[in-house]
């Protein structure tokens, strides 16, 4: 599903942690139906953008457009129920509830318009339906009974993945979805994030180049807060710039 027009898109953010200007004048834009990349290394800013798009820090200077709205302002639990919405680096799913009740608990989130009338028995019913089609969607069907905690790394991932994908996004955002995986793991989220690319847009911030290299449309990249490169991996892989500031040759 790659389409041309930008679904998110950022002007001249700039973002100062008490004198310390984090990210510089970054202007980037994520094209719908894509598979879009941040990257760069340690340092340059690729959180600190994150936090800024989603709302979880506010631009010192700058403006974030999503699907034609001005939501600078905006809180994070506004733009998750506009559609865009974040996965986080550290685990959020609850350990010790099954596969099936973390999914049934991201669905009944008060964030999540589907489920505002809960309640009644008719959409209880209708809970457990888009659960199944989430475990199923990630590839747990076999471990919906299995407490979270019990889930192999990467499958524990692939349920962070299903909780915010409860929340019906537009445009998912991914911290790391690979940090600290195995290449099995590392083909099977790989595999999801394609499968999620069909029908949404999804923006990722990314260490492992391969996984770069393969699964996204576009990459930016950033180094010491401002923007080094923009486009094609093979594009910007061969700038000169970016080989030295973030392969380091
Ligand atoms: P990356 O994710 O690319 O590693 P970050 O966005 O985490 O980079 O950090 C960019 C820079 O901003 C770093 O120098 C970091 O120390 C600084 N920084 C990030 N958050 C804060 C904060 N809350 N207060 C002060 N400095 C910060």
């Amino acid at each position: 599903m790659v389409n041309s027009q930008p679904i998110l898109s950022a002007t001249g953010l700039s973002m100062e942690f008490r004198g310390f200007l984090a990210v510089k004048d970054v202007t980037l834009s994520v094209n719908e139906g894509t598979v879009h990349a941040l990257i760069g290394p340690n340092g340059a800013g690729k959180t600190t953008v994150f936090n800024l798009l989603t709302k979880f820090l506010t631009p010192t200077r700058g403006r974030i457009m999503f699907r034609g709205a001005d939501i600078t302002r905006l809180k994070p639990a506004e733009v998750a129920r506009l559609g865009l919405v974040r996965s986080f680096q550290i685990s959020a799913v609850f350990p010790h509830l099954s596969v099936r009740d973390n999914l049934r608990v991201a669905l009944q989130r008060p964030s999540n318009l589907a489920t505002q009338f809960w309640r009644s028995s008719n959409v209880l019913s209708k809970v457990d339906d888009q659960a199944m089609s989430l475990i199923d969607a990630v590839g747990l069907s076999r471990y919906e009974h299995l407490p979270a905690v019990e889930l192999s790394y990467g499958r524990k991932r692939a349920l962070e993945i299903a909780t915010t994908l409860a929340l019906d996004p537009t445009v998912l955002l991914l911290d790391e979805p690979m940090a600290g995986m195995g290449h099995e793991d590392i083909g099977r989220i790989s595999e999801l994030i394609r499968r999620i690319a069909k029908q949404r847009t999804v923006l990722m911030v990314e260490h492992n180049l391969n996984v770069v290299a393969d699964l996204c449309d576009r990459v930016t990249v950033l180094a010491r807060g401002e923007i080094l490169a923009d486009g094609a991996y093979d594009v910007v892989s061969a700038d000169p710039r970016v080989r030295e500031a973030y392969m380091g040759t």
